[in-house]
């Protein structure tokens, strides 16, 4: 029987079914079940709840009624348990393992914060409901506004975004009212050729032309690039600070100094705050708006797990032009909801509907006051402990694209694989197999097969040593031309290697009947 390196029998994962000659008449493979389409399960003559016939009535939709049927696939209750247990086991997530997306701070969701976020007061309440009867939601709202704001020492902050993209839309927005307000329609944003994707999109959908500035080779951005494209028609700079290869961009006060000289404004993507959390403060930087994505740094679940939210501080020359709505205290001392514009106002407006995320605030809040404001250092000392930790064991099989010490991520590209006849994207795929949701891949663009890596706080020293163990010997694997190990890997996952490219250049959205196909 063969043994891993903590002397740890194997065989029950390499040698069994997963070897027999045999495949199973269920196609189950063990207790890890196979899981049709809901489609392919149901069929419309099952209902898993039973509604009375609703007798005869006049329809008064002029005509516009259905004919045929929905199409819904109808499931009994226990089937439908069944159905979505079953998916959520092949699912990868937080609460599973190592999540190393870079750019994501995939940290571990304390369940503090989701007992905190079923509290009736917090989880049952509805956005129309009157003033009086919500003091209590509205006070947490001003104290995770109160948090925000002395965590990176800027006077105004607007929650109501709803991810951080939003958070970029908020922030350009504020920025073109403040450049309207004051006559002047300027054209032009500047990026780094680092940026994430969202941050020209963000500026191109606000009617702003992108020009990009490109980074040096440290890793940073090209200071004096960026000087020379600063002239009277820069509306904006957008920097990630630290930036999206890992590394703090040491020359920001210069930078934002520049900005301001030109008459621009700094918009820093926060979306790395988790590095800094309370060692620096972006208005100390010269910072005008950042976002920040409570699903990354304060530890609120991403995605499929809930929404995002991304709160947007404000420096004092943009502050009138935040958005509405926002937490007041009123004359007798209750709180309001400051929900219009006055004469005279010079906000851009509403960015949502009601007031933003609730249940994100009550998570995020939690999560800062859980830790306090030494804890919250302390998170974010652990979490650039724990990339430099990863940056330092895997440099010498793999090759980090820059000189560390790194802040919260670690990038590697993809020139120890050169010749080797392994790709970035073989690479994560042999992660996989290895028990791993792969590290975020060909993203930045500044290197080649970027691969990037994000701890996070949350991993212990046993699991960093763990994931480390395997990434080394994909590494070394690689290089001794054990390619069958990455050729069509996964081998080990319920679905094999998909071709992800004609999926995305032919989707098939609609799920059609075999029959009818
Ligand atoms: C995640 C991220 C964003 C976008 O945030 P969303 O919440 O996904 O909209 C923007 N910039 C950077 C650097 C990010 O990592």
């Amino acid at each position: 029987m063969s043994m891993n390196s903590q002397g740890r029998p194997t065989a029950a994962i390499s040698g069994g079914a997963e070897t027999a000659s045999f495949e199973s008449f269920s196609g189950h493979r063990g207790l890890r079940l196979a899981e049709p389409l809901i489609f392919e399960l149901g069929n419309s003559e099952t209902t898993g709840v039973d509604i009375a016939d609703t007798g005869d009535f006049d329809l008064s939709i002029g005509g516009l009624e259905r004919t045929e049927e929905i199409g819904c696939a109808g499931l009994s209750e226990p089937d439908t348990v069944r159905h979505y247990t079953r998916l959520s086991r092949l699912n990868y997530g937080i609460d599973m393992g190592v999540f190393p997306l870079g750019s994501c701070t995939m940290k571990h969701n304390p369940r503090l914060n989701e007992k905190m976020a079923r509290l009736p007061g917090f989880g049952d309440i509805h956005p129309l409901q009157p003033i009086a009867t919500v003091q209590g939601a509205l006070g947490l709202m001003e104290e995770l506004s109160n948090w925000l704001m002395t965590l990176t020492g800027m006077p105004a902050v607007a929650l109501s975004p709803k991810a951080g993209a939003h958070g970029e839309l908020c922030g350009v927005m504020a920025i073109r009212a403040a450049h309207e307000a004051r006559g002047d329609a300027r054209q032009i944003i500047l990026c780094p050729e680092s940026a994430h994707g969202t941050n020209p999109a963000t500026a191109a959908f606000c009617g702003y032309k992108v020009k990009s500035i490109p980074g040096q080779a440290n890793g940073r951005v090209d200071v004096a690039a960026l000087k020379e494209a600063l002239d009277d028609t820069v509306a904006a700079v957008m920097i990630t600070n630290p930036n999206t290869c890992g590394l703090f961009e040491n020359e920001v006060k210069d930078i934002a100094d520049a900005i301001h000289a030109a008459g621009a404004f700094f918009y820093c993507d926060g979306a790395n705050f988790t590095a800094i959390m309370g060692k620096v403060r972006p208005g100390d930087l010269g910072v005008d708006a950042m976002h920040f994505n409570l699903h990354k740094t304060f530890s609120t679940p991403h995605g499929g797990g809930g929404p995002g939210s991304g709160p947007v501080v404000f420096s004092d020359a943009l502050k009138a032009h935040a958005p509405l709505p926002y937490v007041e205290e009123g004359k007798d001392g209750s709180l309001e909801m400051r929900e219009w514009a006055e004469e005279g106002d010079t906000t851009f407006g509403r960015l949502t509907a009601f007031h933003g995320q609730m249940g994100m605030y009550v998570r995020a809040l939690s999560y800062m006051l859980s830790h306090g404001s030494d804890g919250l250092k302390q998170a974010s000392e652990d979490a650039v402990l724990s990339a430099n930790y990863l940056y330092a064991c895997l440099k010498d099989v793999m090759s980090a694209s820059f000189e560390g010490p790194v802040m919260h991520e670690a990038l590697f590209d993809d020139a120890f694989l050169k010749d080797t006849g392994v790709t970035t994207l073989d690479f994560a795929k042999a992660m996989i197999d290895e028990g791993y949701h792969p590290m975020t891949m060909y993203f930045p663009l500044v290197v080649h097969g970027a691969m990037l890596v994000e701890p996070t706080e949350s991993e212990s020293k046993y699991n960093l040593d763990q994931f480390i163990r395997s990434m080394r010997g994909l590494a070394l694997a690689a290089k001794a031309g054990e390619t069958e190990r990455f050729e069509n890997a996964p081998y080990f996952a319920p679905r094999k290697r998909l071709d992800e490219t004609l999926a995305a250049r032919n989707p098939i959205l609609r799920f059609t009947k075999p029959d009818e196909a």
